[in-house]
């Protein structure tokens, strides 16, 4: 059983109301053991972003050390962030995660050379199979550039967005960036993560595909957080059942955890 939600977002994200109490509470009721609070913080480096989506870094810590004294015992809760990733802002990226004592960041790419993938627009005049693999290719970019992350969040993201929602998502058609994205991560001693959001979504799987999941393990990775990406409360744990399911199927035995950075593995 996965006992350990490693991404959710509470107030301090600008799309979420949860406080970080009702996070431990349901959390706690649902039976994990382990909460990793991982809010939004973006830099706009997006042209069509808007404002930059940033929470107060000392009041964030502040909030978390008191949650985590309250509920002591009873959940663990953890230091994260969801870090939004753009090459171009390699350095002020890293200066942040230096300087701050994060439990666990996950990299995530919400936007690809300057267009938020949420936007219809990125898939105007185009095929989508174009827009998915300028995608994966900005992807690229970053880990190549980038080393502040644990894992990289909802690798195939930009799928939920697609015309089709994904329906037609093959990984035939991106084989070739998508392994050399993994080979990167993994050998900069890395991890993915795979998120539940994408049942929330009706994508049928999960953030990513279970083919890129199958690619993954067939490439040597092993560090895998599980997250539901809740932005509510009833949303926290949601679908770790048929995730540690799939998983198992996939030949995985294990999903990770983190402390201080460092991974811990647990059985599925
Ligand atoms: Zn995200
Ligand atoms: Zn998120």
């Amino acid at each position: 059983m996965i006992k350990a939600d490693f991404h959710t977002h509470s107030e301090f994200s600008v799309d979420s109301r949860m406080t970080l109490s009702e996070m431990a509470e349901r959390a706690m009721e649902l039976g994990l053991e382990v909460l990793c609070v991982t809010d939004h913080y973006e830099l706009g480096q997006c042209d069509d972003l808007g404002a930059e989506e940033l929470f107060d870094v000392p009041r964030y810590f502040d909030a978390l050390r008191e949650v985590k004294e309250r509920y002591m015992g009873k959940i663990d809760i953890r230091f994260g962030v969801e870090l939004g990733l753009v090459k171009s802002s390699k350095e002020e990226l890293h200066n942040f995660v230096a300087a701050n004592n994060f439990d666990f960041i996950i990299g995530s790419s919400h936007s690809s050379n300057g267009k938020k993938l949420s936007n219809l627009e990125f898939f105007e005049g185009r095929s989508e199979q174009t827009a998915f693999l300028e995608c994966f290719q900005s992807i690229l970019e970053n880990v190549k550039n980038l080393d502040c992350y644990s894992v990289y969040g909802h690798l195939d993201y930009v799928a939920r967005y697609g015309p089709t929602k994904g329906r037609n998502f093959r990984i035939a058609d991106y084989h070739e960036v998508l392994e050399s994205i993994l080979r990167i991560i993994i050998g900069n001693g890395h991890g993915i993560e795979v998120n539940t959001s994408g049942f929330h979504y009706g994508l049928g799987n999960p953030h990513p595909h279970k083919d890129i999941l199958a690619l993954y393990k067939e490439l040597g990775g092993e560090i895998i957080t599980v997250g539901s990406d809740a932005h509510t409360p009833k949303r926290i744990g949601a679908d770790f059942g048929r995730v540690a399911d799939l998983l198992k199927s996939l030949g995985f035995r294990y999903y990770s955890t983190f402390k201080d950075k460092e991974p811990m593995f647990h059985n599925l």
